[in-house]
């Protein structure tokens, strides 16, 4: 993955408050067992922690701004982006917004962006309090993304995927998918309160997967706004191999055969490792949104 040089990032879709610290209690950061179930339940969950009884009652609107807003003073262009990890998540942010604000658009309606939160350790949301151990997420009632980049050396070293600077792009534009079901009205299909394989919320998280894939897809022949040019002007098949990698990888049938022993398709809530890879290749493949009703 390889962004343009010269074009100018949009720090504005990112809030950093790593670092910054937060009342109520201290970081567990996936230690002991009740990090392990936290982070299986909520990995890549498509609602915010109030759903997961890990809110601690504290309901603080969001996160306060950091005093050292690192990812405004560091990430400027896309050749910090090809340079830093966050810098680069920042670019990622930005491509993906892109695509959908002009996708919305194409099709008549209008987008409302998302900003992304880095965090480590601890977060208060409009969804509750949070810790890394849920895992990246979506949170609906504040709109926003929830990222603590340590997530991404647990994707290698705890769900053994292969990693790469796509796996984290695909990650970001899972979320991101979350946001347009929330603006679509599909993210509620989710809040039924079953699980299982054939559960809306497996299949509100696959259509996640979907979308993601249709923004790769779409990635490198969305124009920027700072350059008119593609933010992203190269993906190659190994990107897509670690996007695919990372998607099997937190399918439920891995994670319960990794962390439980046993596979219980009855209490999925994310899809299988091959219906997750199915899905972030059929958008990627089609490049077409409406190719994502996971519904059907
Ligand atoms: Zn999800």
């Amino acid at each position: 993955m390889q962004f343009d040089d010269d074009a100018n990032l949009d720090t504005s879709e990112v809030k950093d408050v790593r670092g910054s610290r937060v009342p109520g209690g201290r970081a567990t950061i996936g230690g002991g067992l009740v990090g392990i179930i936290a982070l299986v339940l909520g990995l890549l969950f498509g609602v915010g922690p109030d759903q997961l009884g890990l809110s601690s009652g504290d309901q603080e609107p969001g996160p306060a701004a950091s005093s050292v807003n690192e990812v405004q003073q560091e990430c400027r262009t896309g050749r910090d982006a090809n340079a830093r990890e966050d810098c680069r998540l920042v670019a990622v942010v930005n491509s993906t917004q892109d695509f959908w604000r002009q996708e919305f658009a194409r099709r008549g309606g209008q987008y409302s962006p998302a900003s992304t939160v880095f965090f480590t350790g601890r977060v208060n949301t409009a969804c509750g309090a949070a810790t890394s151990a849920v895992g990246p997420f979506y949170c609906p009632a504040d709109r926003q993304v929830y990222l603590d980049l340590g997530f991404f050396n647990e994707l290698r070293t705890k769900f053994g995927a292969s990693g790469g600077p796509f796996a984290q792009a695909y990650v970001v534009a899972h979320e991101y998918g979350h946001h347009i079901q929330n603006l679509l009205g599909t993210l509620q299909r989710s809040q039924d309160g079953r699980q299982g394989a054939n559960s809306n919320a497996v299949k509100v998280e696959l259509q996640a997967d979907c979308y993601a894939g249709v923004w790769a897809h779409n990635a490198t022949r969305t124009p920027d706004e700072s350059t008119g040019r593609p933010l992203i002007t190269n993906l190659t098949d190994q990107d897509i191999r670690d996007g695919l990698d990372a998607a099997a990888a937190v399918g439920d049938d891995r994670i319960q055969e990794k962390f439980q022993g046993r596979v219980t398709p009855e209490s999925w809530t994310h899809g299988s490792a091959e219906q997750r890879q199915q899905w972030f290749y059929q958008g990627y493949r089609t490049g077409d949104m409406a190719q994502c009703n996971t519904f059907r």
